[in-house]
């Protein structure tokens, strides 16, 4: 059979995504050639760097080859400056958009047996487009002084196709368990998060549109529940060996992908992936990190594993799985570990100790 040929684009950005993203070449070139899958690589600018240089913080070209030449990507990390600069913004937010990446999907998983509360292994999938997210603000001047609002937008399409994504990476969960990879779950379940008791129109929508889509016969399999947001967080807390898949709308979403990134430890070890149908972007959670750029020490760990998290997306578990195997055969021994961690070792040991291990 002909080997499959994935088209990379690659987008350092600024500060360590600079020395992470090469890693995450690495991986994908260090691959079994058992696989057969091959990859070429575009290097594509972005970010503040770029931005100070051109005055454009994602120039055309970048969106224009991704969008013609590329089956997915890696996003490194984007400096934002702490006081607002005249027409920047983020070029990571602007990608979302303009390629459609309705998804943001953040695995949290502790390796050995875990921080507080045990075992963790679960996924947060975000819906990316809309909520409070949509930025439709203003500020008038009330009876009593200022008064400022936001529109929260909730639609049935969004809210439909975010259920949909967190009923297929459920099914795929369950697949790569029963190929033999170790796991705390059994079944897979699917936890809608929400506060439909509060916002009983918006997030009712969501609510009762994540259900119906949930509801589809493909999804029979599937253990669905339902959380209040507040409980959410109080749950996740106390029991996080207790989820697996977690859908929630923007702004929950984003609070709870933090909040589950805790329960890890260092924000190194955290991947996530923008994903739209058809296109993944793999991104590790973390940012520039101005305090150790340029001293070879940042943790590549986020990056390998959003690798694995675009694989996954491009169809390609078995390649996905490798990587995170050899991932967690290099935390669990404990051995070549960065700095955040508690170690000693360089980004490149790091990623020689994992390579080693594929
Ligand atoms: P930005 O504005 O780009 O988000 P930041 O100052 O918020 O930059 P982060 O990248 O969010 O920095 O990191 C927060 C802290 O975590 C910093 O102290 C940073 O050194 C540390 N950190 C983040 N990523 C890593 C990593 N991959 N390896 C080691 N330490 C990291
Ligand atoms: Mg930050």
């Amino acid at each position: 059979m002909a080997a499959r040929t994935l088209r990379i684009g690659l987008i350092p950005g600024d500060g360590i995504g600079r020395e992470v993203i090469p890693a995450g070449r690495r991986i994908l070139e260090a691959l079994p050639s058992s696989l057969n899958l091959k990859f070429s690589f575009t290097d594509l600018d972005a970010g503040f760097e770029t931005f100070q240089k051109t005055g454009n913080a994602l120039p055309e070209k970048t969106v224009e080859t991704l969008k013609q030449e590329c089956d997915g990507a890696l996003f490194g990390a984007v400096s934002s400056p702490t006081t607002k600069v005249q027409g920047y913004s983020s070029p990571i937010v602007a990608l979302r958009k303009k390629l459609d990446l309705y998804a943001n999907v953040r695995p949290v998983k502790s390796v050995g047996n875990g921080d507080k509360g045990g075992k963790v292994d679960l996924v947060i999938v975000r819906e990316n487009t809309e909520d409070l997210y949509v930025k439709e603000e203003k500020t008038y001047d009330g009876p009593n002084g200022k008064i400022a609002e936001a529109i929260k937008r909730i639609s049935e399409r969004a809210s439909f196709r975010i259920a949909n994504m967190a009923g297929e990476i459920a099914l795929r969960r369950q697949r790569v368990r029963k190929t033999g990879a170790e796991s705390i779950h059994q079944k897979p379940l699917v936890t809608v998060t929400h506060k439909s008791n509060v916002l009983s129109q918006t997030d009712g929508l969501f609510r009762e549109t994540a259900r119906n889509a949930l509801a589809q016969s493909q999804y029979n399999s599937i253990g669905v529940e339902e959380q209040i947001v507040d409980s959410m967080v109080y749950n996740l807390f106390r029991q996080p060996s207790a989820y697996d898949v977690i859908v929630a709308p923007n702004l929950y979403g984003d609070i709870l992908s933090d909040g589950a990134a805790a329960l890890v430890g260092s924000l190194g070890l955290v991947p996530s992936a923008n994903v739209g149908d058809g296109f993944a972007i793999g991104e590790p959670c973390h940012g520039s990190a101005p305090d150790i750029q340029g001293q070879g020490i940042a943790n590549p760990i986020a990056t390998l594993r959003s690798v694995g998290l675009m694989l996954e997306f491009l169809a390609e578990e078995k390649a996905a799985a490798m990587i995170y195997k050899a991932v967690d055969g290099n935390l669990e021994e404990g051995k070549v570990l960065s700095p955040d961690m508690g170690g000693r070792a360089r980004t490149e040991q790091v990623v020689e100790d994992v390579l080693k291990r594929l």
